[in-house]
């Protein structure tokens, strides 16, 4: 398939690489991008040659997250990432109903697909960025990766959220959600993020090389041991936790709270660029 936002190579035989290529945005996910990388995954899927998906980010950072600047490019006409964007927003149930599909699925998408996966992180994985490595089974990291999820500080209860409990723990999650601060690579190891943390100079053969390990193994025990653990996880909670987020992900829509101190942010923002809503940011709830 013809691809513009990611680069899709098979870097061995059985190893695809799956890129996010827009550095100049540090990897923003805009519908393209999204609907891209549900492609690009399925195609990988299918591609019987095919034992190991790597996902990666092309230049200094994995990936800042969601495009939130509306200056992304839609996804491709006809697709049906496409139509459920175009759709009017006629009020919450739409609403619901479009994040469920752009945000949610997709990423579960990248979850369910049978092969293993291996995000391969450096730099900032923020918010968005992290909601989809954290749906690949192994994450490596270089040493100047961060993990974190700014999101609650600027605005609602993200769509993203959910995901970090299940990666860093519960504690963990609701300190960095609260306070904003993210996790460096070597916490993330220590959290159990992350399978290594290697020199950002050594992060893509160090990734190969585990990925060349794993399609070692039988491909069809690999791909029952993938499916087995994740219905464990899910039969923990994790599913229906995501999905009742998704709900509640509504609510934050719904409150007064984001929807004023959201504009108060933006006019900020119009008048005095990022600074100045950084300043509205960190002075807003000071007593
Ligand atoms: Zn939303």
């Amino acid at each position: 398939m013809e691809y513009e936002r990611i680069l899709y190579e098979k870097v061995e035989p059985e190893i695809v690489k799956i890129t996010m290529n827009r550095p100049e945005k540090r990897n923003a996910q805009d519908p393209l991008m999204f609907s891209e990388m549900t492609d690009a995954f399925i195609e990988a899927d299918l591609d019987e040659e095919v034992r190991v998906i790597i996902f990666a980010g092309a230049g200094k950072d994995f990936s800042a997250g969601h495009d939130m600047s509306g200056q992304g490019h839609p996804a491709k006409e006809g697709t049906v990432m496409r139509k459920a964007l175009d759709t009017e927003l006629t009020g919450m149930e739409m609403r619901l109903k479009r994040e469920d599909y752009v945000f949610l699925n997709q990423g579960i998408n990248i979850r369910n697909v049978s092969k293993p996966t291996i995000a391969m992180v450096q730099g900032n994985c923020l918010a968005g960025g992290w909601l989809n490595a954290s749906m690949c089974d192994l994450i490596m990291a270089s040493e100047d990766a961060k993990f974190g999820d700014p999101v609650v500080r600027m605005t609602p209860a993200g769509v993203e959220i959910l995901f970090h409990p299940y990666d860093v723990g519960f504690r963990k999650a609701k300190e960095m959600l609260w306070t904003g601060d993210p996790i460096t690579a070597q916490e993330a190891k220590e959290l159990g993020l992350v399978s290594k943390v290697v020199p950002r100079e050594k992060l893509e053969e160090e990734t190969l090389a585990l990925a060349k390990r794993i399609a070692l193994s039988p491909p069809v025990a690999v791909s029952l041991v993938k499916r087995s653990i994740n219905f464990a996880q899910d039969e923990m909670g994790q599913r229906n936790a995501w999905q009742y987020h998704m709900l509640i992900h509504q609510l934050s829509h719904a409150s007064d709270e984001t929807r004023r101190w959201g504009e108060e942010r933006a006019k900020a923002m119009q008048q005095g660029g990022l600074k100045e809503m950084l300043k509205e940011r960190d002075s807003k709830f000071a007593q």
